[in-house]
């Protein structure tokens, strides 16, 4: 599948992981040179670049021994910080060439959970891409905490594929794909160049392998890739260090290609089912258990209990009473009014809140089954 789906793609997510972006201009001008072509040919792009902290790291200082998992957090919080600069410079320098603009965007994870942040965050991404701005972006490491945090640009990538409706995520890697044992020490190492469905022993191959240089590895790919997949988007792995690493794609068989489900969610249900860290939790009694799963509204009868703190518009975990998650949604009320109407009949509603703003806690529109 790769010439064609890399031709007819329309808008491309290309992630360079840190390995390339770590001190090696040459590899960010190729890979700008392959934006600048599709950019004239149409195809709109957004690069979503990691390499802060491994830039940060020597700029202050930090000595590392090759992962940045060792650091600690607020180690990472200062290199990304110091680095993000110097990473938006390469890129600069890199597109300067091409007379091209870049925009910085630094995206926390709340922004996706939140469906009023992810709104807003699309209108802007579409607004530079509108403007023929190349968008480069990265986690806004230096706020994130380990709990609000992606961690890795590869599920952070296939985030904004969703967030833009891309058709195509290019994740540039130092290692060409997805092998079928460790090809750094088993020279009988096989790529696996079309992988049509993600299944259980696709998810082995990948293993716990993580590149030496960036948090994510090939297990972080492939749940991206699944993602994206999810939203009716295709994934290419591929290396990163080398001539035209974009454009190659379509010329050569190169690379591992994870092709689009086939039954593709609403771009609703991709943002519930897609939330990786609902803020809150609302745990509902048996009755309204098996009304959910049958597809009925979540009504402020069933619930028994509202945890964590939401705005109306959050994304919400919904679990039976045995504390089991069953499904996921956007409730219509924030925490502390929830928390008000829990367990009352719909019709009283309105006496406790002074309003009404929906008979459910959360629509059946809004819910996406676990
Ligand atoms: N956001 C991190 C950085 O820019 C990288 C995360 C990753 O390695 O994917 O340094």
């Amino acid at each position: 599948m790769t010439r064609p789906a890399f031709t007819a793609a329309r808008r491309i997510v290309i992630k360079a992981g840190s390995a390339i972006v770590d001190g090696q201009s040459p590899a960010c001008a190729a890979i700008a040179n392959d934006i600048a072509y599709l950019r004239a040919t149409g195809v709109d792009v957004v690069l979503v670049s990691s390499g802060a902290i491994a830039l940060g790291c020597p700029r202050l200082g930090i000595n590392r021994d090759g992962e940045t998992d060792r650091l600690s957090l607020e180690q990472k919080q200062a290199a990304a910080a110091a680095g993000q600069p110097a990473l938006i410079q390469a890129w600069e320098q890199a597109f300067a060439a091409h007379n091209i603009t870049t925009a910085q965007a630094l995206i926390t994870l709340d922004v996706t959970e939140s469906r009023r942040r992810w709104l807003n965050a699309r209108a802007t991404l579409n607004t530079l891409l509108g403007y023929g701005a190349i968008p480069i972006v990265n986690e806004n490491d230096t706020v994130a905490t380990d709990e609000i945090r992606y961690g890795d640009n590869d599920r952070l990538a296939a985030r904004v594929a969703q967030l833009i409706g891309a058709d195509l995520l290019v994740l540039l890697s130092d290692i060409e794909g997805l092998y079928d044992a460790d090809p750094r020490s088993d020279p009988a190492a096989r790529l696996i160049g079309d992988i049509p469905t993600i299944d259980a022993s696709i998810h082995a191959m990948a293993g716990d392998a993580v590149s030496s240089v960036g948090t994510g590895g090939m297990k972080t790919k492939i749940l991206a890739a699944e993602m994206a997949a999810s939203s009716g988007c295709a994934t290419a792995i591929s290396l990163g260090s080398v001539e035209k690493p974009v454009l190659r794609l379509a010329s050569k068989s190169c690379g591992s290609w994870f092709h689009p489900s086939q039954s593709t969610a609403s771009a609703r249900e991709q943002w519930i089912a897609g939330s990786l860290n609902p803020v809150g939790k609302i745990c509902v009694d048996d009755g309204a258990a098996s009304a959910v799963l049958q597809g009925k509204s979540l009504l402020p009868i069933g619930a028994i209990s509202i945890d964590g703190k939401f705005e109306r518009g959050d994304t919400v975990q919904i679990t039976n009473a045995g504390g089991k998650l069953i499904a996921r949604g956007i409730s219509a009320y924030d925490a502390a009014d929830a928390r008000r109407i829990l367990g009352r009949q719909t019709g009283e509603i309105e006496a406790i809140l002074g309003y009404r703003r929906s008979a459910a806690l959360v629509h059946t529109d809004d819910i996406v089954l676990v």
